[in-house]
């Protein structure tokens, strides 16, 4: 079955200014490449067995935690960006 794929950017709108909501131990990170495979916006690449989050990721990622909850090293921290910025979700 194929996946079905959704594309995100057109459903979530960014406000204000969020500062750096995800920080990530470049010394944890084991370079599994877990995060590059679920972050459904495709905010981290891999670069020489490490991991590296978009510099521009407070203005694209949906704070879906996913990166965050599937690190295993522990590598990644995330925390909701402060009340009041950050993504609103859009339907139709
Ligand atoms: S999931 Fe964690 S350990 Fe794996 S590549 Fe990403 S930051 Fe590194
Ligand atoms: S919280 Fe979700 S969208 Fe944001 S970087 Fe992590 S996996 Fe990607």
């Amino acid at each position: 079955m194929g996946r079905k794929t959704v594309d995100l950017r057109e459903m979530v709108k960014h406000v204000g200014v969020t500062g750096n909501f995800i920080k990530q131990d470049k010394a944890r990170c084991t370079g599994c490449g877990s995060c590059v495979n679920i972050c459904p916006m495709e905010l981290w690449e891999l670069r020489k067995n490490k991991a590296f989050l978009s510099g521009d990721f407070a203005e694209k990622c949906v704070e879906c935690g996913s990166c965050w909850l599937v690190c295993e090293s522990k590598a990644i921290e995330f925390n909701y960006p402060k009340g009041g910025t950050g993504v609103i979700w859009e339907y139709g």
